[in-house]
């Protein structure tokens, strides 16, 4: 077996619309394609002794060992890996269901779908999975060390993946509600929503945290001051620099117990509570001041360790945080406790599980020794061992949900507390015996409050109701899912995609937003270009979708990006669908038409129910895609009898219509003509009907998103597509006595749009300067050749510089048999040479006549037409 390909999907794409992220692996079988799983000896016992947990897969027989099953009567090795590297993947705590193989139009190379949860866990889950079924093949078994390994390779790179467990609680709840959300490229940075209306968050702070909230809160002193100073309780302290002050701030406190911590620390470093005598005092000073100059010496509070999370305005939960224990059984001794309590699954290093490992520090030996204990002591069954004085989970408290029990006057004092400090998302800390009572009867006090507080204390508690925290700050965000996004308006088709995309750019500019748009020219936003290439995949989708400026995405989607990495959005509000035609057939293995109409499908389906799909009623592979889509349909059409689109209407549906000479919209009864085609520069005086058909699709799709009429006649009337916006795009030049067309047309429906527009133009004499390039299969020629003898007068063969591998004058014979075929008295000649097979076109044409170029190179075809002292570029024209 032999991997040939891998590639990752990250959006809606060929295999599924809704499992947006899968792994695609090209395999191939080699010695294994004649051999089912059941002819392999040992196979089916080596693979149920490597992988036991294979019985919980149904597989087709839709029952537990469905797909052992069928692994014993026998099935290809590509289907088994496919199993396997779900089942890898989920041993290592990343559920997956969701697997596809499918054998290519290449016997013995198959196709392997599998989804993934962390792409590099997935491509590394389907490398292991040939490696191990290559193993039993061949030795009848794989070692049980290298499954424990890959299994702890594929929990580290889960790991090293995940987010922290607030960002990770955002992110889902955003999922949940349908909002988007990146992760940024540099500072942890997540972004969520489209476009203007995206917000940003890092942990829990959000593009709304002020940064003077931020700062008062990060400094305590400064904090307790201004709460002092409005009359809420904090607790009597001071700051001192100097260890000769101590003694005089303790006085001032009211003597011992009392805390000494740093005033700018966090994660309660450097911090001692509790302290009873000098000889403390001395070393919590000592302890606090590695973390800070200035040192905050209070009173010390006696109580339980709360926080109350703000969020806009609001308590939305408040948690009892317990300091690191143990509880004794009678039996183990304390360090045999913390190390049992340590084993639990949910405690991690840090912050990136729900709780952290119990560490011992400075500390914890006083404490232990006040509670006349050592690390070997055996405490009694039921005994509370407390090992750290502060309650921060990062040093490996508990936290007990207590939002059903706080005073109304503490929820009242909690959000006073945080509108005088100034924060969006506050956590503050809170010391005080029962919190269902008010603070002032229990002296308790605000101890602090916090910045960016953590919420996997409130998410996960250890005791308590779990609260969506995440939930409220989504609330305050964004009003709703749609308040996230921006519309985004998805152009497909085998033609004509570019120059849809631009109209339906201009025309969305007369609104007055601001509208980005990618095409295989580049990346636009307004009018400014922002990256010239091929920009028709996700990753230029993303430029557009991630750019705080635009309001609206116009984004030409072709069968390259898609096939990759899927749709760089999960849903669109337009998906136009223009046509489908062979076209790069064989490539990727989209060897068929109907494949090629399921891959373009992908736009047409991954649309908000509420959204449309714009379809050519024309095309009957466009047509049909109505059947599988959600969202509602909207057809355009060339043909005003046409009877799909007249029961359409009929139905109460909308369709943009080719009648009378006019682009018109029809809904029910109602026709409303936007404008005669002879107007709109880009049909070329309307006789050019493959453009009439793209400016009627560009113009319904924004119609279903509601620009008005005007507003489309006005985009229709001022788009003009020049050489220098779309060379090679039905370039037009007058030359005086005649004309020359430049257009790369690629394929035989592009051809045939090409001859319907030569035909309407000119009734003088036409003349084609034909060719392709030399990698398109034989049949493709003489197909040029059979539409250049329907189309022109007067034909001259010529070949590209780049002959592609293929032998010089070859394709010219392709094309010249074509054109036999259909019309054995055609004129043509071939020569070779593209810019002397150019220059003699130009060089013969009679008065009236019009010169057809499909060059290699656009810009050096132009450049040969310039130099015969060009008139005008006609398209500038009405
Ligand atoms: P974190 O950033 O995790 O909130 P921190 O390092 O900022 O911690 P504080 O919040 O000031 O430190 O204190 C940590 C804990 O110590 C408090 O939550 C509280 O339990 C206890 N504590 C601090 N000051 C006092 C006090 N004056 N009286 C009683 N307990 C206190
Ligand atoms: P590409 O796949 O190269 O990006 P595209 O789909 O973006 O192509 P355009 O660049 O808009 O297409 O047009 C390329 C050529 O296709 C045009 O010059 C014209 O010859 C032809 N064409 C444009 N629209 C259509 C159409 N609706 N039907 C058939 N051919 C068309
Ligand atoms: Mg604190
Ligand atoms: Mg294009």
């Amino acid at each position: 077996m032999r991997i040939l390909k891998i590639q990752t999907l990250r959006g809606p794409n060929y295999w599924s619309i809704r499992r947006h992220k899968l792994i695609v692996m090209r395999l191939d079988l080699e010695n294994l394609a004649q051999t089912p799983s059941n002819e392999i000896p040992g196979f089916y016992e080596g693979l149920v002794e490597a992988l036991p947990s294979l019985e919980g897969h149904y597989c087709s027989p839709g029952c537990r060992g469905g797909f052992l099953m069928r692994v014993k009567e026998g099935t290809m090795m590509g289907h088994i890996v496919e199993h396997v590297a779900l089942e890898l993947q989920e041993l290592a705590g990343m559920h997956v269901g969701f697997g596809r193989t499918r054998e290519t139009a290449t016997p013995g190379i198959f196709q392997v779908v599998i989804e993934y949860l962390n792409e590099e866990a997935g491509r590394y889950a389907g490398r292991a999975a040939v490696r191990l079924c290559q193993s039993i093949v061949d030795r009848g078994r794989y070692p049980k060390a290298e499954l424990e390994q890959d299994i702890l390779d594929l929990k580290d790179l889960w790991r090293e993946s995940s987010l922290g467990p607030s960002t990770e609680a955002i992110v889902k709840e955003a999922e949940l509600r349908g909002i988007p959300w990146t992760q940024l490229s540099a500072r942890f940075l997540i972004q969520l929503g489209y476009g203007v209306n995206q917000k940003r968050m890092q942990a829990t702070m959000t593009n709304k945290t002020g940064i003077l909230g931020v700062e008062l809160a990060c400094d305590k002193e400064a904090t307790k001051r201004i709460l002092a100073a409005a009359g809420a309780p904090v607790p009597k302290g001071t700051v001192i620099n100097f260890l000769d002050d101590l003694e005089e701030a303790i006085e001032y406190v009211g003597g011992y117990p009392i805390v000494i911590k740093p005033s700018d620390g966090n994660h309660g470093r450097g911090i001692t509570i509790d302290i009873r005598n000098w000889d403390e005092a001395e070393a919590a000073y000592e302890a606090a001041r590695a973390i800070s100059r200035s040192i905050i010496v209070e009173r010390y509070y006696v109580g339980r360790d709360h926080r109350v999370l703000v969020i806009d305005g609001k308590v939305v939960a408040v948690a009892e945080r317990v300091p690191a224990h143990v509880v004794g059984n009678g039996r183990s001794t304390i360090s045999e406790l913390i190390a049992e309590t340590n084993k639990d699954p949910n405690r991690g290093e840090g912050h990136d599980k729900v709780l952290t490992k119990i560490e011992l520090d400075r500390n914890s030996y006083q404490l232990l020794e006040r509670q006349s204990y050592t690390i070997n002591s055996v405490p009694p069954k039921g005994a509370i061992c407390y090992l750290r004085a502060t309650a921060n989970l990062s040093t490996g408290g508990i936290a007990i949900d207590r939002t059903d029990e706080i005073h109304p006057e503490n929820v009242w004092l909690a959000q006073r507390i945080v509108k005088i400090i100034g924060l969006d998302i506050a956590g503050l800390d809170i010391v005080t015996t029962d919190i269902s009572r008010p603070l002032r009867e229990m002296d308790g006090v605000v101890v602090e409050v916090n910045a960016a507080p953590g919420f996997r204390m409130h998410v996960a508690p250890s005791q308590g109701t779990p609260r969506n925290v995440a939930g409220a700050v989504l609330d305050m965000l964004f009003t709703n899912e749609q308040s996230s996004l921006i519309p985004i308006l998805s152009v497909t088709g085998t033609n004509g995609k570019t120059t849809t995309t631009r109209l339906l750019a201009h025309i969305y500019k007369q609104t007055g937003k601001v509208v980005g748009y990618t095409t295989t020219d580049g990346t636009y936003i307004g009018d400014y270009l922002v990256e010239s290439g091929d920009n028709t995949g996700p990753q230029s989708a993303h430029v557009i979708l991630e750019d705080p400026t635009v309001e609206v995405a116009v984004l030409e989607t072709a069968r390259g990006g898609i096939l990759r990495s899927g749709l760089g959005f999960a849903n669109a509000n337009v998906g136009v669908v223009l046509n489908v035609a062979a076209d790069h057939l064989g490539i990727g293995d989209i060897d068929t038409i109907e494949q090629l109409a399921n891959l373009k499908g992908v736009v047409a389906e991954a649309v908000f129910p509420d959204g449309y799909a714009v379809l050519n009623a024309d095309d009957h592979r466009v047509a049909a895609m109505a059947e599988k889509t959600k969202a509602n349909v909207a057809y355009f059409t060339m043909n005003p009898d046409s009877e799909l689109v007249r029961k359409h209407v009929q139905k109460g549906g909308v369709a943009a219509v080719y009648e009378n000479g006019y682009l018109s919209i029809v809904k029910g009864d109602w026709t409303h003509r936007i404008e005669r085609a002879e107007n709109i520069p880009l049909t070329m005086s309307g006789r050019a009907p493959f453009m009439i058909a793209n400016a009627l699709a560009a113009s319904l799709a924004a119609f279903v998103q509601n620009v008005t009429i005007e507003q489309i006649r006005a985009g229709l009337k001022t788009f003009r597509a020049s050489v220098s916006q779309t060379p090679g795009r039905m370039n037009l030049f007058n030359l005086g006595k005649y004309h020359a067309l430049v257009d790369y047309a690629h394929n035989p429906a592009s051809y045939q749009a090409l001859g319907s527009f030569v035909r309407n133009w000119t009734t003088g004499e036409c003349i084609g300067v034909v060719g392709g390039p030399g990698d398109r299969r034989d049949e493709d020629f003489v197909t040029l050749g059979k539409l250049s003898a329907e189309i022109f007068d007067y034909i001259i063969v010529k070949e590209d510089d780049d002959s592609r591998g293929r032998s010089r004058g070859s394709a010219a014979d392709l094309i010249a048999r074509g054109i036999n075929q259909v019309n054995p008295n055609c004129r043509y000649e071939s020569i070779l040479d593209e810019t002397a097979a150019i220059n003699k076109a130009l060089d013969m044409a009679p008065d009236n006549s019009l010169v057809v170029i499909l060059p290699e190179s656009v810009s050096r075809a132009i450049k040969l037409i310039k130099v015969r002292g060009l008139v005008k570029e006609e398209v500038q024209q009405q």
